[in-house]
C-alpha cells in the first residue's frame, strides 16, 4: 500500500499529479522543443493560471528556474550591488544571507532563535538597503510571518526591494503581492510536484533596477533577470526547462482554481488546528513553536518529549505515515509535519490517531 507523505519537501504528490503526468506523456510533451509553439502555449498557460491563482497585479512577470536556491542568488545578483538586510530565523532564511556574504554583499541581519518569529516593532532596516529578504515559511522552525507583518514592513520601508521566500508557504499564505517586490518558491512543497523547478515572480521595479545594475556588474550568468524576461516576453527560457514540472504545475495550478484557493485555505487552517490540538494535549509532544501567531500553518514542528524522535519516526513509517524529522541539531528532538494541500483531512486524522496510540 502506497504510504502517506507528511515531509515537507520533497513532499506528498498532488492528487492529480499522475492522471496529468500520463496524459502529457500520451501526447509527447516532453519531446517537444522548447522553441516550439506548444511549449510558449503552455508557458503561457502556466503563467496566466499562477497569476491567477496568487492575483499577480499586472507588471508581475514569472520566472522559471532550476530550484528556490538559485532564486536566493540570481536575485542577489540581479537586484543588489551593495547593502541587504535579512531576518534571519532558522536555516533557509540563514542560506539566503549566506549568499548575500559569499557575493560580497554588505549583509545585515535580524536574527531571532530558532522556534521564535519577528517582532515587527523591532525591525529597524538601515538606510540604503537595497533589498530586504523574509522567509514567510521558515520550513527548518515551522515558523511563519504573518502576512499582515510583511505588509507592514511594505508600509514602514517604501525604499528597499522587499523579497519574500514563499516556497513553503505558497499557495496558502494570502499575501498582496502589490506590497512586495518579488517572490520565489519551488514546486516541491506546497504544490505537492516533483522536485526541479524554481518559480519567480518579479516586479517592474525589481526589473527596473535590474537593468540599472546590468552592464556595471556581474547580474548572473544563464539567468538573470535581463536574459529570464527577455525571453519571457516570448514565453520562453534562456536554457532548456523542466517542462515536466512546468506542465504538471500548469495542470495543477488549474485544479487548485477550480477547487477555489479559498477552500484550500479553509482546508488547510483546519487540518492545521487539528494538527495543533492534538500536540498541544499530548503527553508525547508539545508545539515547538510558543508563540500562537507565529505557527506555520504549513509546517507543523513538535518536540517529541522523553522518546527518541527516530524511534517514533521508525514506527510511524511501518504504518505507511513518513513525517519529516527535525532540522539540522534538532533532529533528534523533533518531527516536522507538513500540511500542504496535497494531504487530506482524512489523511491527518489518521496520522493522529497512530500518534495517539504511540
Ligand atoms: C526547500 C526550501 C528552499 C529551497 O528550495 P530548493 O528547491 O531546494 O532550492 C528555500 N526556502 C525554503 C523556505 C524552503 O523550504
Amino acid at each position: 500500500m502506497a504510504s502517506v507523505y507528511f515531509t515537507p519537501g520533497p513532499a506528498q504528490l498532488y492528487p492529480t499529479v499522475a492522471g496529468h503526468l500520463q496524459n502529457a506523456l500520451d501526447q509527447q510533451v516532453f519531446s517537444q522543443s522548447h522553441r516550439s509553439q506548444a511549449f510558449k502555449d503552455l508557458y503561457r498557460r502556466a503563467d496566466e493560471g499562477l497569476r491567477a491563482l496568487f492575483g499577480l497585479p499586472q507588471d508581475y512577470a514569472i520566472y522559471f528556474t532550476g530550484s528556490a536556491t538559485e532564486i536566493w542568488e540570481r536575485s542577489l545578483q540581479s537586484l543588489t550591488s551593495e547593502r541587504t538586510y535579512h531576518l534571519v530565523n532558522g536555516s533557509f532564511s540563514k542560506k539566503y544571507l549566506d549568499h548575500a556574504k559569499w557575493l560580497g554583499r554588505d549583509a545585515q541581519v535580524l536574527q531571532v532563535p530558532f522556534g521564535q518569529g519577528f517582532a515587527i516593532d523591532q525591525v529597524q532596516v538601515p538606510a540604503g538597503t537595497e533589498l530586504l529578504a523574509i522567509t514567510q515559511n521558515e520550513t527548518s522552525s515551522g515558523v511563519c510571518v504573518p502576512v499582515a507583518d510583511i505588509h507592514l514592513l511594505r508600509e514602514r520601508n517604501p525604499e528597499p526591494l522587499i523579497s519574500v521566500d514563499i516556497v513553503s508557504g505558497a499557495p496558502y499564505a494570502p499575501l498582496d503581492f502589490s506590497q512586495i517586490d518579488m517572490a520565489f518558491l519551488s514546486v516541491q512543497k506546497g504544490f505537492g510536484l516533483p522536485a526541479g523547478l524554481g518559480v519567480w515572480f518579479v516586479n517592474e521595479r525589481c526589473r527596473t533596477k535590474a537593468a540599472q545594475l546590468e552592464g556595471k556588474q556581474y547580474t548572473g550568468g544563464h539567468h538573470s533577470i535581463a536574459s529570464l524576461q527577455d525571453q519571457y516576453q516570448g514565453f520562453q527560457t534562456p536554457s532548456t526547462p523542466n517542462v515536466l514540472d512546468i506542465y504538471l504545475l500548469a495542470h495543477v495550478v488549474e485544479d487548485m482554481l477550480a477547487k477555489g484557493l479559498d477552500v484550500i485555505r479553509q482546508e488547510t487552517e483546519a487540518k492545521a488546528q487539528q494538527l495543533y490540538g492534538f500536540l498541544e494535549e499530548s503527553a508525547l509532544f508539545s508545539p515547538f513553536v510558543q508563540e500562537k501567531a507565529h505557527r506555520s500553518p504549513t509546517v507543523i514542528v513538535a518536540d517529541v518529549l522523553e522518546r527518541p524522535a527516530a524511534e517514533i519516526i521508525s514506527i510511524l513509517k511501518k504504518q505507511g505515515n513518513i513525517v519529516g524529522s527535525g532540522y539540522g541539531a534538532f533532529k533528534d528532538k523533533q518531527i516536522r509535519i507538513a500540511n500542504f494541500p496535497a494531504i487530506s483531512g482524512q489523511e491527518v486524522e489518521g496520522l493522529i490517531q497512530l500518534l495517539k496510540r504511540l
